[in-house]
């Protein structure tokens, strides 16, 4: 299945280019819900535009940018001030489909943290606090995202997920985190799966969408 994110056609495409311009499918204040930085209190900027195609995607609204407002990243830093919180969380859609140098330091020099989640599959832009990189099978995450990773974080949806995972371990740093994650409609039957498999590689750790448990987006 060809999935398009319909980038280049996006209104003022030149500034979109730029990265001083980006599509913005919401932008909340919540608790993150996975990985490293579970529990924490942040700000979510959700981009719109992904062409990965997950058949299991939850955010399948995020996909066709063209569906969402464009915002000056003026606007988006605006919006992210209202909030009593220095942590941003800049995921997606794709978030490195689009150069997120400009949008992340003028976010850093207002003193914010950045952090980012991302498939890896495209090139890294911005200044980033944390990196999280959830690689997916139907468009790899490049080499060299996942070397800057601090965070690997896997989905797993079936058995065979486990090796994929394993097969990215040594494109980490030393100092990555390894997390695996359980698909949420399989949660019940991956999660004692991924239990019994870091009890015996507990270089590996669990992570759960919490948020899902909290009811909070
Ligand atoms: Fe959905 Fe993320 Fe996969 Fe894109 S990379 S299809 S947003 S889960």
């Amino acid at each position: 299945m060809k999935v398009s994110a319909n980038i280049e056609l996006i209104p003022d495409q030149i500034a979109v280019q730029k990265g001083l311009k980006l599509p913005v499918m919401e932008l909340f204040y919540t608790i993150q819900g996975e990985g490293t930085h579970s529990g924490m209190a942040a700000v979510f900027l959700r981009l719109a535009g992904c062409d990965v195609g997950c058949h299991w995607c939850d955010v399948k609204d995020s996909w066709d940018a063209l569906k969402h407002p464009v915002m000056s990243i003026e606007d988006i830093a605006e919006k992210v001030a209202a909030f009593n919180c220095k942590n941003v969380v800049i995921t997606g859609g794709e978030p490195l489909m689009f150069d997120l140098n400009p949008l992340t330091q003028l976010l850093n020099d207002k003193g914010f943290l950045t952090y980012i989640e991302t498939s890896g599959a495209y090139a890294l832009s911005g200044t980033w606090h944390w990196i999280c990189v959830s690689p997916k099978k139907t468009k790899p995450a490049l080499e060299e995202v996942l070397e800057e990773a601090n965070e690997l974080k896997v989905v797993i949806y079936n058995n065979h997920d486990f090796d994929w995972a394993v097969s990215h371990q040594e494109k980490v740093s030393d100092q990555c985190e390894l997390l695996l994650q359980p698909e949420w409609s399989k949660e019940k039957e991956m999660t004692p799966r991924i239990i019994s498999f870091v009890k015996e590689n507990p270089q590996w750790k669990v992570s759960l969408q919490t948020h899902k448990y909290m009811g909070i987006p």
